[in-house]
Order: C-alpha cells, then sequence, then structure tokens
C-alpha cells in the first residue's frame, strides 16, 4: 500500500477526483480513520452535497404499514419468532388518511414500509397504490415491503409505484448468512435489486453499520457493490440490537463510523440520495444533524399513526414519540435551520 497514515487525505481527494476506489484502498481508509480525517471528509462532503443538491433537505413520509413479517432475520425486532411482538396491518383507509395528513403538511413522498406480509397480495398492493396515485397525482410513491417476484414488482410499478427501498444489509455471502436464516441469501437480495432496477424503479438500497460480525472488508465490498448498482439513493444507520432478537447482547453501531461511512457515499456518488435515518436518531439525540453535516440530504419523518408507531419497533428505544414524527415538521425545521439547511416540500427526486 503506497499510504501511510499521515497521507490518508490524499486517499480521500482520490476518492472525490476518481469516485471509486479499491478494495484495498476502502479497507485502509475506512480501517485507518481518525477524527481529522473524517472532519476533512465531512469538509468535502459537503462541498458535494451543496453543489448537486444546495443547503435543502427533502422529507419524506413514512408509513409503517404493517409489522406482520414471515421471515426471521436475526437482527430484526419484527421477525417472525418474536412472539412479544404486538402484530398489527393497517387497513387501506388508515393508510389513505396517512397520506392525506401527511399531503395537507407539505408531504411530496410516501414511502409505503412494511415486513414481508402474506396479506399484502400483488392485487391489494397495486389497488393501494392506485389509489394513493390517483388522489396525490404530484406524489412520488415509495416501496419498501422486501424481497417479491419480478412480475411482482412490474405489477407494483406499473400501478404506479415509483421508487422502492432494498437494503441489499451486507454484500458478503458469509457475512449475510451470519445475519439472516438459511431461507434468504445475498445473491436472491441482490438479483431483487437488480430486477427493480431493470423495470425502472428509482432504487435505494443500503446496508446496517455495526452489525454483528461486520469487518472493514465488509464494509468495502457495500462500497464496491453500490458502485457498481449505481443507486438513486443509499440508506444507512446503525445496527442497533434489539431485545428480543437472538442479537440482544451485541453491541450497537457506532455513530462515528456511521458518520464517516455516509461522507464517503457521498463522495462516491455525489447526487446520490442520502438520508439521515431514525436509526442514526436514536444513538444519537443529535444524530440526524450530524448526518446532514456529513452529506445526507433526506429526513424520513414517520406518518404512521401514533397508536401504532411503538410496534414498529425494529431496535430497542426507536424515536416514536417526538421529533421524528410528522407533526413536529415545525421542530424538525428548526433543528435543520439551525446547522444551516431548510426542509423543502418538493418530490425531491435523485439526481443520481
Ligand atoms: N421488509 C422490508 C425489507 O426487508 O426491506 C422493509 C422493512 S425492514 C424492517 C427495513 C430495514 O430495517 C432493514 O432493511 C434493516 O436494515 C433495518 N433494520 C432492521 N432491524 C434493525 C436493527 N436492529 N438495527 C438497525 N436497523 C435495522
Amino acid at each position: 500500500m503506497e499510504y501511510n497514515r499521515h497521507e490518508l487525505p490524499k486517499l480521500a481527494d482520490k476518492l472525490k477526483t476518481s469516485r471509486n476506489l479499491s478494495k484495498d484502498e476502502w479497507i485502509y481508509l475506512i480501517s485507518n480513520r481518525t477524527p481529522e480525517l473524517a472532519e476533512y471528509l465531512f469538509s468535502l462532503a459537503r462541498e458535494e452535497r451543496h453543489r448537486h443538491y444546495g443547503h435543502d433537505v427533502y422529507i419524506r413520509g413514512l408509513i409503517e404499514f404493517t409489522n406482520y413479517c414471515r421471515n426471521d432475520c436475526l437482527y430484526c425486532g419484527i421477525r417472525k419468532s418474536n412472539s412479544h411482538a404486538v402484530r398489527y396491518r393497517l387497513t387501506e383507509e388508515d393508510i389513505l388518511s396517512c397520506c392525506r395528513t401527511g399531503y395537507e403538511s407539505g408531504f411530496h413522498t410516501f414511502v409505503l414500509q412494511g415486513g414481508e406480509d402474506g396479506y399484502y397480495t400483488d392485487e391489494k398492493l397495486a389497488r393501494m397504490i392506485r389509489r394513493i396515485k390517483s388522489l396525490y397525482p404530484d406524489c412520488a410513491l415509495t416501496l419498501s415491503v422486501g424481497e417479491r417476484s419480478c412480475d411482482s414488482y412490474r405489477l407494483l410499478f406499473e400501478a404506479g409505484a415509483d421508487r422502492y427501498l432494498l437494503r441489499h444489509e451486507t454484500y458478503n455471502t458469509r457475512h449475510y448468512s451470519m445475519l439472516h436464516p438459511p431461507t434468504l441469501t445475498a445473491a436472491a437480495r441482490q438479483e431483487c435489486l437488480w430486477n427493480l432496477k431493470k423495470i425502472g424503479y428509482q432504487v435505494g438500497t443500503g446496508f446496517m453499520v455495526g452489525s454483528p460480525y461486520q469487518t472493514a472488508e465488509h464494509l468495502a465490498e457495500d462500497m464496491l457493490f453500490i458502485k457498481e448498482l449505481n443507486p438513486q439513493m443509499v440508506g444507512i444507520g446503525p445496527f442497533i440490537s434489539h431485545c428480543r432478537t437472538p442479537f440482544a447482547d451485541r453491541e450497537s453501531g457506532a455513530l462515528e463510523l456511521t458518520l464517516f461511512m455516509l461522507a464517503l457515499l457521498r463522495l462516491m456518488l455525489p447526487r446520490v440520495l442520502l438520508p439521515a435515518t431514525t436509526a442514526l436518531g436514536t444513538i444519537d439525540p443529535r444524530g440526524r444533524e450530524l448526518g446532514i453535516l456529513a452529506g445526507a440530504n433526506v429526513v424520513m419523518p414517520n406518518l404512521s399513526p401514533a397508536d401504532v408507531r411503538k410496534d414498529y419497533m425494529l431496535y430497542d428505544n426507536k424515536l416514536c414519540t417526538g421529533e421524528e414524527s410528522a407533526e413536529c415538521r415545525r421542530s424538525l425545521e428548526k433543528r435543520m435551520e439551525s446547522i444551516g439547511y431548510h426542509v423543502i416540500t418538493a418530490r425531491g427526486d435523485s439526481l443520481n
């Protein structure tokens, strides 16, 4: 390796000019990061973000419409085997009412997220999508409902869905198998992402930072995969343990590493949409502001009915009562203004 620790900023500059690094360079940069290097990266990342998106922060209204899930991901609080989870699914009318509230307070993107719930057949989802799009034709509709067949993705796209969020979680096959049951594979997850892209969705992928067994090499592989996929959005957040999962005693991912990865993503894909996630806001009260200052440009307040929010508990202490909610838009705006950014209500399509 031609770099020594004192030359780390050179690697950051190389990333800025060539928009990519080799696997060894990614590993080196991630494993040898220092607070000074992080500050330097954040300033480069902000420059890129300002060039393409100015000081605007896009908002997405998140509707967590079902917490039933057929899967048993080892990290997730709504996994099938968590018999303590109080299960709910919103009706079509509930969901439309969330959209109405969101629209009235200025949201122009709705994100329908849920566990993989067999109740929501293609027909039910397509009908819902059509109703939302006919009532709010100026809004973008994002789905995040996990792995489905290519035909299903196509049908939902034809019904009017614009975007799809499906984190690849971790690119590495062995690491993937340590976080998921044998029924789920890294290859199948990635194939879904390629299918979604081919169909024409604006696609979001991503991963958890600091998930159990994760190494710098895994993160390097994630960066290489994301570069190749070239998605419109990348959602990353710290892994946070949940007391009713096999990873209950695992340490959560670090704020510092999550911010570092956000800045690397902004430099690798300057025009990508990058949310400062709820998980980031959960591990640190100023997590989302720090995420914006590291290059993120999206926040996703919760539009779900207040009484079910506590049941969409993916990890312990997930923010669900306060300022992450859509009702508190004004306080979110103030928080963003306090760091020199402003929330805007545009649809906010990706420039990538
Ligand atoms: N079922 C859909 C899917 O698989 O994409 C969407 C819902 S899933 C719960 C949404 C995301 O939550 C996952 O992609 C995962 O990265 C994140 N997540 C789940 N458990 C988590 C945890 N313990 N800590 C941080 N993020 C978590």
